[in-house]
């Protein structure tokens, strides 16, 4: 009867379960793999050392030092310093960094923060620029909708000069420090000066981050050869065979064929390179650098990765378009020199009195001929041009200091009828350009207000 009454429950199943094996180091997620902006290895760095609460120097000493090749100083950062921006390249040290990281993240995609896919492509001498590079718009964007920051491979090429989003330049100099940073540093920190540790965000207008710079062709190129070379990266996970040296030989042959019937020394001449070197690009003897390239696919309006996944028979290579584009992008500006048009223009700058005079450097720009090519032509007038320049200035710099002066008077008036005392302090945070004390002739209005106010 008790018997009948117990039940039978199903044993225990006693056999050791499979853990999989256990990581070192956070398996951290790399940022954007398959696109434009995936993130670079030395940025994985700096987030993975963040997330250890290290700084990167640390990390590199006590976790991957030991799993690295020495020859070239391995992973020990105070070595290697000015060499860490190959640890995004397509060589030996880019590879064994990548080998250790996956070893102690059980990841197996870190490679594709790289550019080791681009291995035998182009050639590795000036493919990255030596130094970080960042655009403060994209840090400044992340923060402020709580994205994550970090920091993307693209940015890290050398022949990537602005930013294909806000179309600005990329800074390499700390807004605070005014120092530069090496790609990886002790401290790096994504966002973050590694010199100073201050904030690098900040949303800048084209123009005023464009300001030193770019003639509106120059700007386009360089957005154009931005977003081009974005497309490659963001396509480079998934193209293995297409990405060949072989591949670059091939379409380059088919293009001399389709653009200049097949004639090396024609197709050179259009695109402005030696006939030489265009025949060792086609033999695959030699590889044309990514710079290179990009220019010769500005030129027909091809994107890179068209270049190396389509047929030419289905690009649309207009002959018309090769031969304005190239003279206006390609060729450094080969026209003669004018000189009966120059000196016509330079004097008319000087009987005109109704515009705002110009400076020679804005001269220069507006005649697209160098500046120092202007001075040994016509000095006299130059200097003219410059003497008028500079005196404008001085009378604009005058005119704000008065303006200035009567604003510092009315805001003592002001401050005292409240019954407070117009300290510089105080007046200079109600006046619209409180930098203005440095020039005495501020400083001595409000003196003066203050003596008719009898304080
Ligand atoms: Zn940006
Ligand atoms: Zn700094």
């Amino acid at each position: 009867m008790l018997a009948s009454a117990l039940e039978t429950y199903a044993s225990w199943d006693l056999r050791k379960v499979a853990i999989p094996s256990r990581s070192r180091l956070y398996r951290l997620e790399p940022v954007g793999i398959g696109t434009p902006l995936v993130e670079s290895l030395t940025g994985y760095i700096s987030r993975l050392a963040e997330a250890h609460c290290v700084n990167p120097g640390v990390l590199m000493e006590k976790e991957l030092a030991t799993l690295v090749n020495k020859e070239y100083g391995g992973a020990n950062l105070h070595r290697i310093y000015n060499y860490t921006t190959a640890l995004n390249g397509s060589g030996v040290m880019a590879m064994d960094l990548v080998q250790a990281l996956q070893k102690l993240t059980l990841r197996d995609d870190l490679g594709f923060l790289t550019l080791l896919a681009w291995y035998k492509l182009f050639p590795s001498r000036n493919l990255l620029r030596p130094i970080r590079a960042w655009c403060p718009s994209c840090y400044q964007e992340w923060y402020e909708k709580k994205q994550l920051i970090y920091e993307p491979l693209l940015w890290s090429l050398d022949v990537v000069k602005v930013c294909p989003y806000h179309h600005h330049q990329l800074i390499f100099q700390c807004p605070h420090c005014h120092q530069k940073n090496t790609t990886l540093a002790w401290r790096s920190r994504p966002g973050y000066c590694s010199r100073c540790g201050e904030w690098l965000g900040l949303i800048l207008s084209q123009e005023s981050a464009n300001r030193k710079v770019l003639k509106k062709n120059e700007l386009e190129q360089k957005i154009w050869a931005a977003k081009a070379i974005g497309e490659l990266i963001s396509a480079t996970p998934y193209l293995n065979d297409a990405l060949s040296s072989t591949a670059i030989a091939l379409t380059l042959s088919k293009w001399v064929e389709e653009i200049a019937k097949g004639n090396i020394a024609e197709f050179a001449r259009q695109i402005n390179i030696p006939r030489n070197t265009v025949w060792l690009w086609c033999k695959g003897k030699n590889l044309p650098s990514l710079e290179a390239l990009t220019n010769i696919c500005y030129c027909f309006g091809v994107s890179i990765l068209s270049f190396f996944t389509e047929e030419t028979n289905n690009l649309y290579l207009s002959r018309k378009l090769v031969a304005t584009e190239v003279k206006t992008t390609l060729r450094k500006s080969s026209k003669p020199f004018d000189a009966e048009k120059v000196k016509f223009h330079l004097e008319a700058l000087l009987t005109n009195d109704e515009s705002p005079p110009l400076s020679m450097e804005a001269v220069a720009r507006q005649l697209e001929v160098n500046r120092r090519t202007i001075y040994k032509h016509f000095p006299d007038l130059c200097r003219a041009i410059s003497a008028r320049y500079t005196s404008y200035q001085k009378d604009c710099h005058k005119k704000i200091i008065e303006e200035c002066c009567q604003e510092v008077r009315l805001v003592a008036f002001d401050l005292h009828n409240q019954g407070k005392y117009p300290t510089e302090s105080a007046v200079s945070e109600l006046i619209s350009k409180p930098g203005y004390f440095r020039y005495k002739k501020v400083r001595l209005a409000l003196r003066e207000a203050n003596r008719e106010l009898e304080l």
